[in-house]
């Protein structure tokens, strides 16, 4: 770390230390800025939720790096629209969209490097760029990529006020080291993150339900820079209580358990509530196309908490988490694991198993159409009886990975201001601002695609007004 960074006028103030932060960083220190990175993690825990990815959904017109065949414009915001139902900003959202086939490259430019690309039952071979490394290597090669440029990044470095004076930033407050320094800098850089890490601000959106919520990725995402500024009349964007979140295994720590703690048996399983009551079609529709759904339907259930129940026939059909599963011999000894009613959960398995009509080959990798008949819920696909033991369950609990609601931008990343235009010298990417691309819903992979592309432009703009 530099020393003196405190006392230093800088040309470019970066809030955050992730994926976004550092695309704006890299892209305003190779124009020539002298760029300051605030991080509030410590060093060994930089990089916020980036650290957890592992792709980012690109637009390309034809075969383009580890990507096969062509993934169109149309194409791709068709698959927005439907995930949002129509609850995106589409200028925004094409523009995004647009840009994210230039990523690409710049990213194998910037040291990120790419794995061939994936066959198997997650179909993305075609929309989806995995990292070599996941998200840590990409983020280390990033922070390489800014050290060489010269970018001050400090850790344990939080950002606690944001000084905006009629929508122009003047100066910022940075806690670090049980001190706090008021920092100069020319412009601001948002790229802080949603809110899911403040537990309290979740409860307040979501009810008391929110503290049995598990926070997929960082605690240090607690939105403190975007209620800084929404305090200070920055435009929010988004609803409080929209977020991505799944079903993950419900043994998972509060925080950062990441991607090993996903479930993904739910189509091949019955899941049921406290009351040992199915809720939701478990076999609506392939996984990838699900998942992001079943964080709200376990969160709606009483405690917050559902179990997946499958027989030794589904065993080997599905990513299994890093927990083992609870192992029973009959589903009566399941119930007593599980803390369920055991009368009632052998009753919703029979009558599970008396409405499985079978009649049709399964067919694991697409949507075979074995259903149930006079059930409700139903299961639409993928229906066979739960019969068969040893039988094993997963406890699931709503794992949030990030929050919406965020900091109105416009297609120059610059953050909007209640009284309306644009702030001076102030933008934002990544989580921060997400909300205006994804009113509802999520579509795997974009999430890297916003905060790479506003990222970019963040540095670009902030690049260019110090140099005006
Ligand atoms: C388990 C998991 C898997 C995921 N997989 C994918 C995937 O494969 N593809 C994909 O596109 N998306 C994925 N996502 C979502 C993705 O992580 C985010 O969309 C993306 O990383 C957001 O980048 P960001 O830079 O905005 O936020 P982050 O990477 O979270 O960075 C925010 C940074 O801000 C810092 N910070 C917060 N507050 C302050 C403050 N006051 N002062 C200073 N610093 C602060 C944090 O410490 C952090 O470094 C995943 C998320 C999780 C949790």
């Amino acid at each position: 770390m530099q020393a003196g960074w405190a006392e230093t006028d800088w040309d470019v103030l970066v809030a955050g230390g992730g994926n976004a932060a550092l695309c704006a960083a890299i892209t305003a220190a190779e124009r020539g800025a002298k760029v300051l990175i605030v991080e509030s993690a410590p060093r060994d825990w930089r990089g916020g939720n980036s650290r957890h990815t592992r792709n980012f959904r690109c637009m390309h017109e034809g075969p383009l790096g580890p990507l096969t065949g062509a993934y169109s414009e149309d194409e791709y915001f068709d698959d927005l629209l439907r995930v949002t139902k129509g609850r995106t900003d589409e200028d925004l959202a094409r523009m995004t969209i647009r840009a994210s086939e230039a990523c690409l490259t710049w990213m194998q430019d910037h040291g990120v490097r790419f794995q061939p690309s994936l066959s198997g039952t997650l179909s993305l071979s075609r929309t989806n760029a995995f990292f070599l490394g996941g998200g840590k290597a990409l983020l280390n090669a990033y922070y390489r990529t800014a050290e060489a440029l010269g970018v001050t990044a400090v850790y344990d470095a939080e950002a606690v006020h944001l000084d905006l004076e009629d929508g122009f930033f003047a100066g910022a407050e940075i806690r670090a080291g049980g001190e706090t320094h008021r920092v100069k800098s020319k412009t601001l850089i948002a790229a802080s993150g949603g809110f899911q890490g403040d537990i309290d601000w979740l409860t307040r959106a979501w009810g008391p339900a929110a503290e049995n919520f598990l926070i997929r990725g960082t605690p240090y995402n607690r939105g403190v820079v975007l209620a800084d500024l929404l305090d200070q009349g920055a435009e929010p964007v988004g609803d409080p209580t929209q977020c991505h979140a799944v079903a993950i295994d419900g043994r998972a720590p509060k925080f950062d358990g990441g991607i090993v703690t996903r479930l993904d048996c739910v189509p091949f399983s019955i899941v049921v509530n406290r009351d040992a009551e199915r809720f939701h079609d478990e076999g609506e529709d392939v996984w990838p196309k699900r998942y992001a759904i079943w964080g709200r339907l376990v969160a709606a259930q009483p405690g917050q908490v559902a179990y997946a129940i499958i027989d030794r026939k589904s065993r080997e059909l599905f990513m299994p988490s890093v927990y083992p599963p609870i192992e029973a011999g009959s589903i009566a000894e399941m119930a007593g694991k599980l803390e369920l009613d055991a009368a009632r959960l052998e009753a919703t398995v029979a009558d599970f198993n008396a409405a499985c009509r079978g009649g049709r080959a399964f067919m694991p990798t697409e949507l075979d159409g074995l259903a149930t008949e006079g059930l409700e819920p139903p299961k639409t696909n993928w229906a066979r009886p739960i019969a068969e033991p040893p039988f094993h369950a997963w406890p699931l609990r709503p794992g949030v990975t990030f929050t919406y609601l965020g900091l109105k931008v416009d297609d120059r990343a610059r953050m909007q201001t209640a009284g309306g235009g644009a702030a001076a010298n102030v933008w934002a990417a990544g989580e921060v601002m997400a909300g205006n691309i994804l009113g509802e819903g999520y579509l795997a992979g974009i999430g890297m695609t916003i905060g790479t592309v506003f990222g970019r432009i963040a540095g670009e703009e902030a690049a260019k007004h110090v140099r005006n």
